[in-house]
This record gives structure tokens, C-alpha cells and sequence, in this order.
């Protein structure tokens, strides 16, 4: 792949001056920057391919090398020295030290996440929250105030620990690499083991006046009230994820992610299969006989059916489109009336007599047509829909 050349790369002229490259990589870095394009490999390609030019553009020596011998005269055509293995984004965030240390602001202080080594940017952790919902929210969508006790960034000092005004300084243990190494002499020889630098508990730098509000931690205890929408359709178990909502993270890293887990209340008359709802209606014996008009429950209110003369006990009622929304907003299920009819269970003298005098009648004989296949087809339709 052929390099592109570094002062296109950044935006700016051949005879810019230091602070013109500065600016510009500043420009570039913000627009590329990872947690602004998450996922985005283009961009981050782009994040890289700015540090880089900033890294030979920014050293006098190394700009003078590249702008006589081009891609060459600072290794990278080669690919052997200088960047030819690849920089990685934690090397990067190294820039951010001397590029954005001065701006706590709007960057909440990336430098303080930044590590060499191969050590990452410190990320806060994520909160999970429970959110139970009725069913009138799962089929309408609800907004829900959630009221969190958590880590947030520390206002006084912007998240970075330090107190305002005030800087950090490179370590003077580890020189800033965050590790200290040891040399030990073994009858196998020299051996050389690292660790976490434990002035600056591996950070690289020490600030040099803590910020008084946060004890240098740049993030505090507070409470926080989020609302979150929760679209229709959703289902216990179902997690929606709300970025950088969690925990902040330590100095300046980046927020953890807000998780919030769907319970659904269980609801008294209306059963939820899928998007489907079913109720068990129980008719009176003379209104399946006779025939009637009943009440039945939606997830809005009540609605009126008809039932027809001689309705069958199994008979299920289908009711389109009064079930609850797809998740996705595509579709809708429907409410499933599943006729029971009540016999019942103790009778009256008179009401046994008048009873008894049905037991001749031919109309009360059960005649079920065994060829009727009904059933069969209502169980298919039920299960194919
Ligand atoms: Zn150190
Ligand atoms: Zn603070």
C-alpha cells in the first residue's frame, strides 16, 4: 500500500509552521477519534495514519529526513523502522498527553488513560439495571426515569485528578513508561523482569496537585436520573444497551455502558405468547347455546365479541391485530379467545328438573361430526400463524 504523503494527510502546507501541524493534527484526531467512530475501521485507519504524520511532522529532525527522502528517509516506506510495524491506538492516546493536556474540557482528558506498553485506556464499568414492565408498557413502549447511584466525572477537575490550573509531570521512577525493570544476575545469566511502576501505579505521570473534590480519582459519587426509552414489544430477559451511561472511569478514561434488563409483571387475564395474547373466555352454558355478545380485556380496554348460537367449547377467537407490536416495529399479534364453556357444578332442585327434562331431547344428544376436522385445523391454523 502506498503511502499517502503527510502534509496532505494533515491539511496542511509544506511551510507550515509547528503550530499549524499541531493544530491541524488536533483537527484530525478529534474528527477520527475511535470513541467518536465506534467500529468504524476507515476512521480508524485515519486516527492512525494522522498520528503518524504528526509523529515525523512535529520532530524537526525527522521532518527535515522526510521532506529530503520522503517515505524512505523516515522508515516507513520500508517498512522495517520507524512505524513500518503498525502503530497501535494506545500509542496514539500517547499524544494526547502533549496535544490535550491543556484542554480538561471538551476531551475530558484522554492522556490520563494513555499508556505505553501495551497497558489501555482505563474504561469505567458498566451498570445493569432492572425495569420491570406491565403489560400496557410492553405493548405501548414506555419512557422510565432511572434514578442511579454512580461513578460520575469529577466536575472540578474535569475527570483528569488534577487540581485546576495545575499539570502533571512525568514520572521520575519509570521516565513515563509506567513499568519499572529489574535486572537480576542468575547463573543463567542477565534476567531482566517489569512491573507496574509503583509511584505512579503505572500511569506514566503524577499529578502534581490532586484535585481536593475527588482525591485525584477524577470521578465521584453521585446520583444521576437517566431516562430511557423502551421501545414496544420487548420481552423479559431482553437487555438494551445505553452508551457511556455507565460508571465513569478512572482520570478521564471512557464511561462503561448503562444495561438495562426487561422484566415483564405477570398479567392476570391475558396470557403472552410471543406477540400473541390469549385469554380464556368461560361462557355460561345458555350463552353458547343461545348465542350472545361478551366482554373480553385487550391490552387497551375492554372490546365487545359476538359469540354465535352453538358455539363449540375449543373454538378459539381470533382478534387481529389486538396482540402486542414486534420489536422491531414491524407487525403486530393478535389476541387468541380461547372459548371455555362452564357446566355447572351444583344445581337447585328446580334448576335439576328443568335440567333433567333436556336429558330426551335430541338437540342435546352430542352428535360431534367425527369427519369434522376442525380441530385439527384449528390447532394447525393456531400453530402455522
Ligand atoms: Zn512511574
Ligand atoms: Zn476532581
Amino acid at each position: 500500500m502506498s503511502k499517502r504523503d503527510y502534509y496532505e494527510i494533515l491539511e496542511v502546507s509544506k511551510n507550515a509552521s509547528k503550530e499549524e501541524i499541531k493544530k491541524a493534527y488536533r483537527k484530525q484526531a478529534i474528527k477520527f477519534h475511535p470513541d467518536k467512530n465506534p467500529g468504524d475501521k476507515e476512521s480508524e485507519e485515519k486516527f492512525k495514519e494522522a498520528a503518524e504524520a504528526y509523529e515525523v511532522l512535529s520532530d524537526d529532525n525527522k521532518r527535515a529526513r522526510y521532506d529530503q527522502y520522503g517515505h524512505a528517509g523516515v522508515g516507513g516506506a520500508a517498512g522495517g523502522g520507524g512505524f513500518g510495524g503498525g502503530m497501535n491506538v494506545e500509542d496514539i492516546f500517547e499524544h494526547f498527553g502533549d496535544i490535550f493536556g491543556g484542554f480538561g474540557g471538551g476531551f475530558g482528558g484522554f492522556g490520563g488513560g494513555s499508556r505505553r506498553g501495551g497497558r489501555h485506556v482505563s474504561k469505567g464499568s458498566n451498570i445493569r439495571v432492572k425495569v420491570k414492565l406491565n403489560l400496557q408498557e410492553v405493548a405501548q413502549g414506555v419512557e422510565k426515569k432511572l434514578k442511579l447511584q454512580k461513578y460520575v466525572s469529577c466536575q472540578h477537575c474535569n475527570g483528569t485528578g488534577a487540581d485546576k490550573g495545575t499539570a502533571f509531570t512525568e514520572c521520575s521512577t519509570c521516565h513515563g513508561t509506567g513499568q519499572v525493570t529489574r535486572v537480576a544476575q542468575t547463573f543463567l545469566g542477565q534476567m531482566q523482569t517489569s512491573s507496574v511502576c509503583p509511584t505512579c501505579e503505572g500511569e506514566g505521570r503524577i499529578i502534581r496537585t490532586k484535585c481536593t473534590h475527588c482525591y485525584g480519582e477524577g470521578m465521584v459519587k453521585d446520583q444521576e436520573i437517566i431516562t430511557v426509552k423502551i421501545p414496544a414489544g420487548v420481552a423479559s430477559g431482553m437487555q438494551m444497551s445505553v452508551n457511556g451511561k455507565g460508571n465513569a472511569a478512572r482520570r478521564g478514561g471512557v464511561n462503561g455502558d448503562l444495561l438495562v434488563v426487561i422484566e415483564e409483571e405477570e398479567n392476570q387475564e391475558l396470557i403472552r405468547d410471543g406477540n400473541d395474547l390469549i385469554y380464556n373466555l368461560y361462557l355460561s352454558f345458555p350463552d353458547a347455546a343461545l348465542g350472545s355478545t361478551v366482554e373480553v380485556p385487550t391490552v387497551d380496554g375492554k372490546v365487545k365479541i359476538k359469540i354465535d348460537a352453538g358455539t363449540q367449547p375449543g373454538k378459539i377467537l381470533r382478534l387481529r391485530g389486538k396482540g402486542l407490536p414486534e420489536v422491531n416495529g414491524y407487525g403486530q399479534g393478535d389476541l387468541l379467545v380461547n372459548i371455555n364453556v362452564w357446566v355447572p357444578k351444583n344445581l337447585s332442585k328446580d334448576e335439576r328438573k328443568i335440567v333433567e327434562k333436556f336429558t330426551e331431547s335430541p338437540s342435546f344428544k352430542p352428535a360431534p361430526d367425527h369427519n369434522d376436522r376442525s380441530f385439527f385445523e384449528r390447532m394447525r391454523s393456531y400453530f402455522e400463524s
